[in-house]
């Protein structure tokens, strides 16, 4: 057995597995050991669209090629008022992959074998020499935790007691679809959106909000989002009408307290378990990424994980910040009336992208 110290990463989603991935791509001096609550690799969501920053952090783990062939460069695209008339047209740099895709190409990545599924994160307590992981299977005594276990993280939860959550005001739906030749565009109507994003060809994905009371469920999804959409423009209905049912997806989105600390000697939290935000610039996947390409290269050079994370944080939280706020500007701007939309066209595109970019 090897001698090196092993690190426990709490949650096998984008974060925690491109953490992994980036370790082992740099040769980093750790042995590692992913748990995840979930019985088995799987990524809810239909598709994801990165960010240029995001290729970059995917780069620097190491799988940034497989990403790409794997993916649809997004290219030009539209933001249109609920008549369908242009307010913005853009030129996207980004590129949609399907979310069980990206998940899979991670996960080749990591050391085969690392991946505990079935295995629930219950708390941890930090020793003199280290932390000791409580878990469903058991307690694992290991030298450092990266809590990359989401927007309902346990180790967040730890750091910060009594970290207080609130609904957001809507749910967002997801769906795959078949939509030959169909163009990036993001409707805004009266307190609702919804945008499409090809991802190839023939398949696109969408993505919908709607102001509506917290923990609501339709029997049927699909039929309650066309309901919602009926009468919006073109590619809307035929968008909705060629959506596979079992491809949708509903959350309710949270907004949650900003995390006061990320760190905790041993201990620290990486993407949605440090800053959860809003999923209306699609930045989300894309941060964590960045995250942990910059996490993987400090643990790679060998510093203890006390110094390397407090290096993590002092870095990341600052730009992350501004995020979680774009992002709920944005937001804010999806509720406005529709003559502030129509007024969004005078901001620069520059300026636009650059809040997009992250
Ligand atoms: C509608 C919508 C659209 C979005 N679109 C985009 C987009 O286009 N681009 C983008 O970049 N981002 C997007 N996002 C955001 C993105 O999905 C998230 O930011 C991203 O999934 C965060 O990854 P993560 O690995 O930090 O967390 P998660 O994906 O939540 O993974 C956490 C993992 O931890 C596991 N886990 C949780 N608790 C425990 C525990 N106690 N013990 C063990 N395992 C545990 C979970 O099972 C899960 O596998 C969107 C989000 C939404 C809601």
């Amino acid at each position: 057995m090897s001698d090196e110290p092993e690190l426990v990463i709490a949650g096998a989603g984008i974060a925690g597995l491109a953490l992994a991935a980036g370790l082992t791509h740099a040769r980093a001096p750790w042995r590692y050991r992913l748990l995840d609550e979930r019985p088995a690799l799987g990524s809810t969501g239909g598709a994801i669209s990165l960010w240029p920053a995001a290729l970059d952090a995917l780069d620097r783990v190491g799988v940034g090629a497989a990403v790409r062939a794997a993916g649809h460069a997004v290219g030009p695209g539209s933001v249109r008022t609920r008549a369908g008339r242009v307010i913005r047209s853009l030129d996207l740099p980004l590129l949609a992959v399907r979310r069980g895709v990206l998940v899979e190409i991670l996960h080749a990545a990591v050391v085969p074998g690392s991946v505990g599924f079935g295995c629930r994160v219950t708390g941890y307590r930090c020793t003199g020499t280290g932390v000791r992981v409580e878990t469903t299977g058991g307690p694992i005594d290991a030298a450092a935790l990266v809590g990359a276990d989401g927007f309902r993280s346990l180790v967040a939860r730890t750091l910060h007691p009594g970290l207080a959550e609130a609904y957001a005001g809507f749910p967002a739906w997801r769906g795959l679809t078949t939509a030959p030749g169909v163009e990036p565009v993001q409707l805004w109507g009266r307190r609702q959106e919804l945008g499409v994003v090809p991802l190839g060809a023939d398949l696109a994905y969408w993505f919908a909000t709607v102001r509506e009371p917290e923990g609501g469920t339709a029997a049927d999804e699909l039929a309650h989002v066309v309901r919602a959409f009926r009468g919006w423009p073109d590619p809307v209905t035929r968008v909705l009408a060629a959506t596979d049912p079992a491809t949708v997806s509903r959350n309710d989105v949270l907004d949650r307290e900003w995390l006061r600390h990320w760190t905790d000697g041993p201990v620290v939290v990486v993407g949605d378990a440090a800053h959860p935000m809003r999923p209306h610039l699609g930045q989300g996947g894309g941060q964590a990424l960045v995250d942990v390409a910059l996490l993987a290269d400090l643990l790679a050079r060998g510093d203890v994980p006390a110094a390397a994370f407090a290096a993590f944080e002092r870095a990341r939280r600052r730009p992350t910040r501004r995020v979680v706020r774009a992002s709920r500007a944005a937001s804010l701007l999806v509720d406005a009336p529709g003559a502030v939309h129509r007024l969004s066209a005078l901001v620069p595109d520059r300026v636009v992208l650059r809040a997009l970019r992250g």
